[in-house]
């Protein structure tokens, strides 16, 4: 019978096949030699200075829209994909979002709702890391209810026009394409927008207090003229915008339990490490109590974003099953990071240790991709038939 291992006490490790153990290893690799050195710089200026080198990098593995197929893309399973974010928010949430907004969002809506002509001008480059893509939605005055919001498309003889603005958007600044939902006469629709079209601009957002090392970004579109072609054909309604905020969640499912892992372990780390009262933090009970309960959190959520992931490629996941993992495990990391920040005491403010970046970067997590609240009533909908999101 094998030891109790405290890194993978309930043996889920066992459960990946030796492929997927790979790709965990070669991004855990990228982001040791890579990242780990200076993320702490990075949070602390509030920059991302290699995003492009990096996302060349990240290319170069086949991570981004690995879950997707032809067009360049790596053709993964989602239980891959998911693994891979779990290694990529260990290291910093900004990473992970990075890579689900590239891979997630922007490609996937391309893969999934363009033309064929939008499929072959933009995935394999976006693969590659050549391009940077972004998604547009989330509105200054319209957040969870993007039914509701302002930016418009009109006709102009065959070319659309587009006026608005969009807010809170992951890689705006950096992106070379951004995916831009917008109100037409025709109901929501996707436009695939080169931003350096004239009328874009992207200013950066600056004073964030957390996704400190993520391009966080405002979309000013003023008179955006845009070829017929631009729209994404496929996609009419919220249904667009919907369908690929949930194979986001889904990776969120797993890499928040990636940053909780990593405050679990630098908090077991600490207390074996560091005395107080004669004897090792870990050696009192109260210490104990948390590190189990910690141990418990993350782990249990590891088993859930598998069981989801294995549905997910089964193809019997339902969007509800996505809200349930998205709200359980962002919780439970946050709680695993605060719990872990008492344990490091008051080196557990500092940068020296990942604890706190974790924690505040969470606080993003918990809100972007869907509320807790909106996954909350999500659940609760489904649970009683009653739709309490108005009213
Ligand atoms: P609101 O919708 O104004 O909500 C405020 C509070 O009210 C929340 O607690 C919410 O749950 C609650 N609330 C709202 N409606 C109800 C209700 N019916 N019942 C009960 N409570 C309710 N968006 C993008 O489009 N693309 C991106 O790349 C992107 N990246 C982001 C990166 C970061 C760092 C952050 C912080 C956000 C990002 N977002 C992005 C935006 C994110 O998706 C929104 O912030 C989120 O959807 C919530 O919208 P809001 O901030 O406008 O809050």
């Amino acid at each position: 019978r094998p030891d109790f291992d405290p890194h993978d006490p309930l043996g889920v490790d066992d459960e990946l096949s030796t492929e997927q153990l790979a790709v965990r290893d070669s991004v855990r690799a990228l982001c040791r030699d890579q990242v780990l050195p200076h993320v702490a710089d990075w949070f602390e200026r509030g920059e991302l200075p290699r995003a492009r080198e990096l996302a060349r990098e990240l290319g170069r593995l086949g991570v981004l829209g690995m879950h997707l197929d032809g067009y360049g893309c790596a053709g993964m399973s989602a239980v891959d994909y998911g693994v891979v974010c779990e290694e990529l928010e260990a290291c910093d949430s900004g990473l992970r979002s990075l890579v689900s907004v590239q891979g997630s969002l922007a490609m996937f809506a391309i893969h999934r709702w363009g033309s064929e002509e939008q499929k072959r001008h933009w995935l394999p480059r976006m693969a590659a890391g050549e391009a940077i893509g972004c998604f547009g939605l989330t509105e200054p005055d319209h957040g969870s209810d993007p039914s509701s919001m302002r930016t418009s498309a009109r006709r102009d003889g065959s070319d659309w026009v587009l006026n608005g603005r969009k807010m809170w958007i992951t890689n705006g600044t950096i992106a070379d394409v951004a995916v831009v939902w917008a109100r037409t006469e025709e109901g929501v629709r996707g436009f695939v927008v080169p931003t350096d079209t004239p009328g874009f601009t992207a200013p950066e957002i600056a004073h964030k207090l957390s996704l400190r090392a993520s391009v966080t970004s405002e979309l000013v579109l003023d008179d955006v003229r845009l070829p017929a072609d631009a729209v994404l054909p496929e996609a009419h309604g919220l249904r667009g915008p919907l369908s690929c905020l949930n194979e986001a969640r889904y990776g969120i499912v797993w890499g928040a339990n990636g940053a909780g892992r990593s405050c679990l372990e630098a908090a077991l780390e600490y207390s074996t490490t560091r005395e107080q009262f004669g004897k090792p933090l870990a050696g009192h009970q109260l210490t104990q109590s948390k590190l189990a309960d910690m141990a418990v959190r993350v782990h249990n959520g590891r088993l859930l974003a598998l069981h989801l992931g294995r549905r997910k490629d089964a193809g019997t996941l339902l969007p509800q099953q996505v809200s349930f993992g998205k709200l359980d495990n962002v919780r439970g990391a946050l709680d695993v990071a605060r719990t872990a920040r008492t344990l490091l005491g008051a080196n557990g403010i500092s940068l020296e240790y990942p604890v706190m970046r974790h924690m505040t970067n969470l606080e993003s997590v918990l809100t972007y991709e869907g509320t807790s609240e909106m996954h909350t009533l999500t659940i609760g909908a489904a649970m009683t038939g009653v739709d309490a999101f108005r009213g």
